[in-house]
């Protein structure tokens, strides 16, 4: 018998999360801070971080749990979600998700942790399926040129919005949009208007534009088709008179009605917008799901966000790639006309992939099978004496019951269906891929009807006008006809996942984008049904579990970052940066200071934040960067003087953009507020923070986060992602709010900046999971580790490479620049080179020439242990000695393992004529020849693609040979 006794409690507490989210374990810690030259993570990051923005004390949150009692409590959290069949329609609609696509893209790791495609050569596979995307929404939109994704439908809209202002002759009017829109669509697109000083009219339009404001100017005009009610009207007249006028039209669309309808091109529309949620992905309380924007030829080189396109690599096969890169606003910056970053690239993953295996008889008969409901429910309807509103329509019947519409709903929810009251006398019913006969009973049953869809189905007629239906032929490409069995479907998806470089395979050390672990139980309560097919505008009593997850996870994230309120509504980083610019602009205006409208921004700034500031009606100002990588606190000084009395506030990175914590920064919020402006910290960087410094203590007002970056949403291959803002007390009235569903922010906020009242709700319980998991100590550990790693790095290749920026006590925060411009110089060797170069190693590049052109940025994140850290490190070392070959002459500048980078199978079979061996091209670094990574392309030639753009399924032909 043995004495030992080992206590229950620390038994039963298993292996803690924490180590299973932060790569190194104590000893290798050890090691790394042997090598950065400290004793603890402590002593390290007390001598990272400056003292003034030092936060005291641990944060006050609740207790780590174990991932069991984490599943365990998101599950009751789940129970008190109640989910009841959704008729509300509005654009949020119930879908079957194949299976194949729910698991083998949703929540596969392969597609879920990929990164943005801006290195095709290893994004291959993603950049099909969006190219299928592209493919599906330019076909069923009728219009040739599509983007890659948007965030949401009401955003989509007012870039419509945007863009027509921008491209079109008239540049004074109005933007005119029709009475029959979404309602939270009118009220984003007003949100944005306001600030850029356009006006909003919404008009009846079904008769015509009205001459009053045919008088007054019309540079753009909306309608929705089919209307929010339902109505299907033939659009072509006031889209016609609206050409005359010189507007640009827009037609937010309804994909799966447009498999029936003729499309908004062959209508005459200019630009045709939409969400593509029905497309297989599930509504998740309001996202994330893919909007999207399709535009005549002419406006291609003008479309927001990411456009996929087709080149060819070095060898002249073809390879996508993204193209017109120009557009980013990395380039454009304050001349950016859309802030669109992170969009929504694994939903439209998702929505691509539901019309690949539907194709487009199984779309079409999805659609007639949805329209079919919504003719006999109507039918019904009539039979048994209520008025239903229109004569034409595709899915949703608007009924007039009047005085009763509040009762009628009422008497659906006790049946197990959701309908929407539009007013007091009309209720809305949509019908959709989930509508079976008892739903219909369910609804007749609650109006008091009685119908029987045996007797109707007979002698109903379809309700699609005869004029309107759709004569040609779409999804004709290959792709949309050769995947039908789900065998097929499966390889498709894994051959495509398998040309792709996720955080499945390997470390993505990318700077200012966090790529760290995305833990498999914070992702399983995504796809559970009482998380997933919630309609955002359902009662709140029956999100219960929902708000408590919203509240919480608010509540939290207010803590960490020590500001007062939090609102998650902004759907990406991008649209957390406008909410939070919009605050202060109304701040400022609430104090009478209509003036104040200056934004200071650092030159060295992520390219989001001007054109976050144009986009809120703000005059951008550039602050110099100096020699050291810190904004030029003498130039800051001199501008805020300048603009005293027109400031309206400072945006600043923390840490810098650069990756350094900043000494001064407490004296620059504070030179900010007495000169009367507000202080903007962008708090995409957080990673360094949590735990050490909190933005809301150290002089910030507002602060976006990204918990796409931060709190562990993967990246999805460029989006979802969600950009909470946070605020200080005196900000939290202008919050944004949304005008379906009170609750979700102050009735004084500036209007919705999503179409969903709490954004991309359906992916929050990755982020409330991941602090559940870690606990407030843990969170700290996790940047401190963070911190060690970044450091560990860059004492690592400071030999070998200069490591540009760092802060107090020669150190850096959270990532590091390694400077190769010395080397290019020297050697010709690019950083492109190496980057590339990376993937013969089996690695990500890190970021490129962001924010310094001509170097890397690296971020290894807490996730990666040691002997990936180290692996690495030696592929850089050992880059580094092979760009000495090329400097000493051994290797030719034009013919060299770097130059031609990277290397194919098929690159290396067949005759060899280089002055390296093939083992050295594809098998550098002594990596397992069993486990290596092969890209599928060689070096993408962009600039070709640019000049010859395609950007949906290319011909066939073009995939032979
Ligand atoms: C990623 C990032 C953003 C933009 O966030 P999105 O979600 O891509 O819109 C803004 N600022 C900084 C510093 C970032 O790193």
């Amino acid at each position: 018998m043995t004495v030992h006794r080992i206590a229950l409690t620390d038994l039963e507490r298993g292996t803690p999360f924490e180590a299973r989210h932060i790569g190194p374990d104590t000893a290798a810690q050890a090691k790394m801070l042997a090598q950065v030259g400290f004793g603890s993570l402590d002593e390290l990051t007390a001598a990272a971080v400056p003292d003034a923005i030092k936060s005291a004390g641990a944060l006050g949150l609740p207790e780590a749990r174990t991932e069991a009692e984490v599943l365990a409590e998101l599950r009751s959290l789940a129970d008190r979600n109640t989910v009841l069949t959704s008729m509300i329609g509005l654009g949020y609609h119930g879908t079957f998700t194949p299976p194949v696509i729910l698991r083998n893209v949703m929540e596969n790791p392969a597609w879920y942790t990929a990164y943005t495609p801006y290195q095709p050569e290893i994004s291959q596979g993603r950049l099909e399926a969006l190219l299928n995307f592209q493919t599906v929404v330019a076909d069923l939109t009728g219009l040739p040129t599509s983007g890659a994704s948007l965030l949401d439908e009401g955003t989509a809209a007012a870039e419509a919005m945007s863009l027509s202002r921008r491209v079109g002759k008239v540049k004074d009017g109005v933007f005119l949009v029709d009475a029959d829109t979404l309602p939270q669509t009118v009220a984003v697109i007003e949100t944005r208007a306001e600030p850029t000083g356009v006006e909003v009219v919404v008009a009846d339009l079904s008769a015509g534009i009205p001459e009053e404001l045919a008088e007054r100017g019309v540079f753009g005009v909306l309608l929705q088709y089919p209307g929010a009610s339902g109505a299907v009207r033939d659009l072509r007249p006031v889209i016609e008179r609206a050409h005359e006028l010189g507007a640009i039209v827009t037609v937010a669309a309804d994909l799966l009605a447009l498999t029936l309808l003729t499309p908004p091109g062959e209508l005459g529309a200019d630009i045709a917008v939409g969400t593509t949620q029905r497309f297989g992905v599930p509504m998740g309380f309001g996202g994330p799901h893919a909007g999207f924007m399709a535009v005549r030829d002419k406006f291609a080189r003008s479309l927001p966000g990411r456009l996929v396109g087709v080149s060819v690599d070095a060898d002249g096969d073809k390879a996508y790639r993204l193209a017109l890169q120009t557009r980013e606003q990395h380039i454009r910056r304050e001349k950016a006309t859309s802030n669109i970053c992170t969009a929504q690239v694994l939903l439209a993953v998702m929505a691509g992939m539901y019309a690949v295996y539907h194709g487009p008889e199984g779309l079409a008969a999805i659609a007639r099978r949805t329209h079919r409901y919504a003719a006999i429910l109507a039918e019904g309807l009539r039979a048994g004496g209520a008025e239903v509103v229109h004569d034409t329509y595709f899915d949703t019947v608007t009924v007039r019951v009047p005085g009763r519409a509040a009762e009628v709903v009422e008497a659906a929810r006790e049946r197990g269906v959701n309908l929407r009251p539009t007013d007091a006398d009309h209720v809305g019913i949509s019908c959709d891929e989930t509508t079976t006969r008892a739903h219909l009973a369910a609804v007749w049953a609650a109006f008091g009807v009685e119908a029987d869809v045996e007797a109707l189905d007979p002698t109903t007629f379809d309700a699609l006008p005869e004029s309107l239906l759709r004569g040609d032929e779409y999804l004709t490409h290959p792709v949309f006809h050769q995947h039908r069995s789900e065998t097929a479907m499966l390889r498709y998806l894994r051959r495509l996942a398998d040309r792709d470089y996720a955080l499945d395979r390997g470390m993505i050390p990318l700077g200012s984008c966090t790529m760290k672990l995305n833990a498999t139980t914070e992702m399983e309560p995504v796809t559970w049904p009482e998380f997933g097919q919630l309609h955002p505008f359902a009662p709140v009593e029956q999100a219960g579990g929902y708000i408590t997850l919203i509240t919480e996870l608010e509540d939290r994230l207010a803590e960490v970052t020590g500001y007062d309120k939090v609102s998650l509504q902004p759907n990406a980083g991008s649209q957390g940066e406008l909410a939070g610019l919009l605050a202060v602009r109304a701040y400022h205006r609430a104090n009478g200071d209509t003036q104040r409208t200056v934004c200071l921004i650092p030159s060295s700034a992520h390219g989001t934040n001007a054109a976050s500031a144009v986009m809120a009606g703000m005059k951008v100002v550039v602050v110099k960067t100096a020699d050291d990588g810190e904004v030029d606190v003498e130039d800051l000084r001199a501008k805020i003087e300048q603009h005293r009395d027109e400031l309206a506030v400072l945006m600043i990175t923390y840490p810098s953009t650069h990756g350094v914590f900043e000494e001064h920064v407490a004296d620059i919020c504070a030179a900010v507020h007495d000169a009367g402006g507000q202080v903007y910290v962008d708090g995409a960087n957080l990673n360094a923070l949590v735990g050490l410094a909190k933005p809301g203590r150290f002089g910030g007002d507002v602060s976006h986060l990204n918990l796409h970056k931060t709190f562990c949403i993967p990246h999805g291959g460029g989006g979802p992602g969600v950009g909470p803002v946070a605020v200080r007390a005196h900000l939290a009235p202008y919050l944004p709010n949304h005008p379906l569903q009170p609750t979700a922010g102050p009735a004084t906020g500036v209007g919705p900046i999503s179409a969903a009242p709490w954004g991309s709700a359906g992916i929050l319980p990755i982020s409330w999971s991941y602090v559940r998991l870690m606990g407030g100590a843990g969170l700290k550990r996790a940047t401190q580790v963070a911190v060690l790693g970044a450091n560990y790095i860059a004492k690592r290749l400071e030999p070998h490479y200069p490591v540009l920026y760092t802060g107090p006590g020669g150190l850096v925060a959270h990532e590091c620049i390694v400077d190769l411009r010395p080397l290019t110089k020297a050697t010709g060797v690019s950083v492109d080179d190496v980057a590339k170069r990376l993937i013969d190693y089996g690695f990500h590049a890190p970021t490129m020439s962001f924010p310094v052109a001509g170097t890397l940025m690296i971020e290894p994140t807490e996730s990666e242990d040691l002997a990936e850290l180290d692996r690495f490190c030696e592929a850089m070392i050992a880059i580094r000695a092979e760009i000495e070959k090329v400097g000493t002459g051994e290797w030719p500048a034009e013919d060299n393992p770097l130059r031609n980078a990277p290397h194919t199978a098929a690159s290396v079979t067949g005759a060899w004529e280089h002055p390296y061996t093939r083992d050295e091209a594809v098998f550098p670094g002594g990596q397992s020849k069993a486990d290596k990574y092969w890209p599928p392309v060689r070096r993408v030639d962009g600039a070709y693609g640019d000049r010859n753009l395609v950007c949906s399924c290319p011909p066939l032909d073009e995939y032979e040979g």
